[in-house]
């Protein structure tokens, strides 16, 4: 509990308007995207400038509070859900786009940017930003940098930190850093920018970002193609890329979600097929045009019953809009949904599904299994109730066999949805631990009291 002359401070520090503390607000603040993971905090602070986080921090350091930065609570690991309770601070009324600057292809944003505010704003200009996590209409800048994520178009253009130049961030101590820059090229002394980067909100509050726009593509267009089987659609995603053309965005889909696809959008794909791949190709017109062309053929090659080209931009973004929803759909089907985010080498995507069928049909539990099927990254979901012992033991005796198949492949455990709460009991598994202790200390170094995140990461 957080004594209430603390709390008086901290309502001077933000503003009255500015600090939730009713029983329904700490409800909504006390989860995130996962289903399995709830703590309430003992208040919400909405702070509006990076003053006000260091002011709060510092009291929370010296009183020992537990601090846990949030965006808009759309992670996928438990992230920002209080754990050990204390403060909740929410950076979503920092939301200003400071500058854009379109000569040197940069952008200056606060970290309660959505990221679909940030491209409607780039639009006005004909350039965006490139990393997609499919929850784009609320995950904020800030939230992804602290995960690095990813999505379908990092094939071609790369994950959050690739686009990350600089940041302002409010340590656990209470002092403001600014790491990084506005270059490209940056070999000063060691890399502490990119170590914050991925860092899951455990080592800082990130209260500022420069970061690397691109321009539109002048051309776009989606190929869809159908296979009995997963293993085929996951042999045909490294036959692409094998034979030179790098797609703007690779997808896989299992029979689960072409259901759900079809349930909700009725676009006609195969009910009884396997899988199939949504691919995107963008880039000059007259390239477009040729990498579709090959695209066809090579799927066609490797077992594709059917090869669709949207005519137009409409049934295009049906099928992206699709495979947005599909994914949310996972987590509407069970009460508790074990959602992981495995990557392996993209030439062992194959076995990968496959595996995870076998387990599915092994453990008798259902296992979904969509993701960006081009950079290596697969999201087995089990379904299943965690009210429901027995059945819960199986998926996640099932989930444990799908991490260590990944990792005999040469895979990670987490490609971009990060460690958080979810994955914890396995990171001290499957990481070296001298690396693990080097982590640990470096936590020590920059947060001694442990008071930003804690309990993230390792137990
Ligand atoms: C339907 C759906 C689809 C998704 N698709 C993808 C996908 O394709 N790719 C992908 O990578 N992810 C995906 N995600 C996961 C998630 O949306 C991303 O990780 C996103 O970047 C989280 O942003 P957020 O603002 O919601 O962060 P939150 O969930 O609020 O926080 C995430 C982590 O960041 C920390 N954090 C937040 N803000 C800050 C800050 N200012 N400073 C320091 N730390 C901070 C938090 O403490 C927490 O550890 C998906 C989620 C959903 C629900």
């Amino acid at each position: 509990m957080i004594g209430k002359d603390i709390l008086e401070k901290f309502k001077e520090i933000v503003g009255r308007e500015n600090i939730f503390l009713s029983k329904e607000a700490l409800k909504a603040y006390s989860y995130d995207g996962t289903t399995s993971w709830i703590k309430e905090p003992d208040v919400v602070l909405f702070p509006t400038m990076n003053r006000q986080i260091a002011s709060v921090i510092k009291i929370a350091n010296s009183a020992k509070i537990p601090v846990t930065p949030r965006g808009a609570g759309t992670g996928l690991s438990g992230g920002s859900v209080p754990i050990r309770g204390g403060i909740v601070l929410c950076t979503t009324r920092m939301n200003t786009i400071l500058n854009v600057d379109t000569e040197n292809m940069t952008v200056s944003v606060e970290p309660g940017v959505t990221l679909q505010d940030l491209n409607l704003r780039l639009a006005e200009d004909g350039f965006f930003f490139p990393p997609d996590p499919q929850s784009m209409l609320s995950a904020t800048l800030g939230g992804m940098i602290a995960e690095n994520a990813g999505g379908p178009a990092c094939l071609k253009y790369g994950v959050t930190k690739q686009y990350v130049l600089g940041i302002e961030v409010v340590l656990p101590t209470g002092d403001i850093i600014h790491l990084g820059s506005k270059t490209l090229n940056n070999v000063v002394g060691y890399d502490l920018l990119h170590l914050f980067i991925g860092s899951e909100g455990t080592l800082g509050v990130i209260t500022q970002a420069e970061l690397k726009i691109i321009r539109v593509p002048p051309a776009r267009n989606t190929i869809v193609a159908v296979f009995n089987d997963s293993k085929a659609a996951g042999e045909t995603v490294f036959r692409i890329l094998e034979n030179g053309v790098i797609p703007g965005k690779i997808e896989l889909i299992d029979n689960w979600v072409i259901n759900k696809f079809e349930d909700m959008m009725q676009i006609g794909l195969p009910r009884d097929a396997g899988a199939a791949l949504l691919i995107e190709s963008d880039g000059w017109p007259e390239a477009v045009l040729q990498e579709i062309g090959k695209i066809a053929e090579i799927a066609a090659r490797y077992g594709a019953r059917e090869v669709r080209v949207a005519k137009d931009v409409n049934e295009a973004n049906k099928y992206w809009m699709g495979r947005k929803a599909g994914f949310a759909a996972v987590f509407g089907a069970a009460k508790t949904v074990l959602a992981e985010d495995v990557t392996v080498p993209r030439g062992k995507i194959p076995e990968l599904a496959e595996k995870c069928k076998e387990l599915g049909r092994r453990y008798n539990v259902e296992i979904v299994v969509l993701g960006h099927a081009g950079d290596g990254n697969l999201h087995p979901a089990i379904l299943t109730d965690i009210t429901n012992n027995e059945h819960y033991d199986r998926a996640v005796r099932a989930m444990d066999e799908i991490f260590e198949t990944a990792l005999r492949l040469g895979g990670v455990i987490s490609g971009e949805h990060g460690i958080g709460l979810e994955k914890a009991k396995f990171f001290t598994k499957y990481v070296d631990p001298v690396a693990v202790d080097i982590m640990k200390r470096l936590k020590m170094l920059i947060d001694p009291n442990n008071i930003v995140n804690p309990g993230k990461i390792w137990d």
